[in-house]
């Protein structure tokens, strides 16, 4: 009874407080600070070209999308193929794992999440502790027990299905994933988030009954990587591939063709065959399918798939009970996807020399608003570009925390506009000279399409109303 009591005044309490803090937050952010102020966030580059060099030897940037994320604050250098991402990364990254997490759990998906710290013994079961050899992170705890930071799980996944018992066959197929840091002792770390030593992905294991079933939760996820591709407005390449440390009897890349991509290409100009160059036996001229022509071109690699059979299901003892009660060993697959790789892939095949463009879903924020210079003429308008961000968190609910005002008023609006066309936000809106006008009207930059399209208030929600948040 005590208990009781205790336990409801203490909700009491909470609930009490919960409501003081709100309290408290609107009144602090009523008016001006709720909104998301550009000069409030934290970007330490601050767009300066010239202070570029200050971000390392310029031998060190290897190409486009590693300089413009650096020039435009995005991510930071820590260690060697180790980078700092700042809050517009991760907030375009937070983005990308909500489309891959709707993809991955519409067909079954569970998200789970495994130690990094993985034992070397579980390693050496599967051989893979000599195998991987450098590129492995080692390192010892205080009882001299060897361990690796993970650059995959197949190792961990099929002990902790084996650690269950048998599963039964009506629990399969069974599809975990999850999005975790992997590691990497990359010998050359290079082109930023491309090719780092410490950086994210999402991998995928699935555990089916049968070599059929395992083709066909293959097929189900390939599937779904071609849609989160799709939605993201990538143009990709699936080809076959070579299992590598991996191992397993068959595999698929999906690659963004790119010229500064480390991986060669052989595609047939007559029919669907495509191939990664280290995926055939010869380096051949002709289709092995259709003897067509075969065209070389270079792709950065951003999902690989494997079928992977008894490899580590076998060796470890994940099981299942089939009908008449029996074990049998599962039929396993795994499936990856690069989640930093693809974000720095995206701004690379898709930005101009000095501009970043995102994939529409992914930017971090969708609506930059540049209200006019401190001092202009313009000025006389003030308050218009604050009602109109006001009205439109109002109107379009779905742009909450999707809308940044430059209030970096000193500057002129030429500057600000050359600062937001880098960064990319797909809608940049001008209160430019056209507001003095009766009614007022704004400039909009659409930068994804490049139109420039000049709007009144309402015309300018209306366009917003439209714009896709993941
Ligand atoms: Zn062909």
């Amino acid at each position: 009874m005590e208990v009781a009591i205790y336990s409801n005044s203490r909700q009491l309490f909470n609930r009490l407080f919960c409501n003081i803090l709100h309290l408290h937050r609107s009144y602090y952010h009523h008016g001006r600070s709720k909104r998301i102020l550009l000069s409030r966030l934290f970007q330490p580059m601050n767009l300066r070209e010239d202070r570029t060099i200050g971000v390392g030897r310029s031998s060190d940037i290897t190409c486009k999308s590693q300089r413009l994320m650096l020039q435009a604050g995005l991510i930071q250098p820590a260690n060697t193929g180790c980078f700092h991402y700042l809050p517009y990364t991760v907030r375009a990254m937070e983005k990308l794992v909500r489309v891959i997490d709707k993809e991955m759990q519409s067909i079954g998906g569970q998200k789970v999440n495994m130690p990094s710290l993985t034992s070397a013994s579980l390693w050496k079961t599967s051989e893979r502790w000599d195998l991987l050899g450098k590129e492995l992170f080692r390192l010892k705890d205080r009882h001299d027990m060897e361990y690796c930071l993970s650059p995959t799980h197949e190792e961990a996944v099929t002990e902790l299905i084996a650690m269950q018992g048998n599963l039964s066959y009506r629990q399969l197929p069974l599809m975990l994933y999850q999005v975790t840091r992997k590691f990497r002792d990359e010998p050359k770390p290079r082109f930023g988030l491309l090719r780092g030593r410490e950086f994210y992905m999402k991998d995928m294991y699935t555990f089916d009954v049968s070599e059929g079933a395992a083709m066909e939760t293959y097929n189900l996820v390939s599937q779904a990587y071609s849609c989160i591709f799709g939605q993201l407005g990538l143009q990709f390449v699936k080809v076959q591939a070579d299992t590598g440390s991996i191992g397993g009897k068959m595999s698929h890349e999906f690659q963004l063709p790119a010229d500064i991509g480390e991986d060669r290409l052989l595609m047939c100009s007559d029919c669907h065959f495509a191939a990664n160059v280290e995926a055939m036996t010869d380096t051949e001229t002709n289709c092995p399918q259709c003897h067509g022509k075969l065209k070389e071109s270079k792709g950065i690699e951003v999902g690989h798939t494997f079928y992977l059979g008894t490899k580590y299901s076998y060796i470890l003892g994940a099981s299942y009970s089939n009908t008449e009660n029996k074990p049998v060993v599962t039929e396993m697959g795994c499936f990856g996807l690069g989640v930093t790789r693809i974000l720095a892939a995206a701004i690379e095949v898709l930005s101009t020399e000095d501009e970043i463009r995102w994939p529409s879903l992914l930017a971090p924020y969708q609506v930059c608003i540049i209200p006019p210079k401190k001092g202009s003429k313009e000025e006389l308008s003030l308050g218009l570009s604050e009602t109109l961000y006001d009205t439109l968190i109002d109107a379009v609910p779905q742009l909450h925390g999707e809308v940044l005002l430059d209030d970096r008023s000193h500057l002129t609006i030429g500057k600000r506009l050359k600062d937001a066309s880098r960064l990319g936000y797909p809608y940049v809106v001008i209160a430019g000279k056209r507001v003095l006008e009766n009614p007022p009207v704004f400039e909009v930059r659409c930068q994804n399409n490049g139109k420039t399209v000049f709007l009144t208030q309402e015309g300018v929600l209306d366009l917003l109303r439209n714009v896709k948040i993941v």
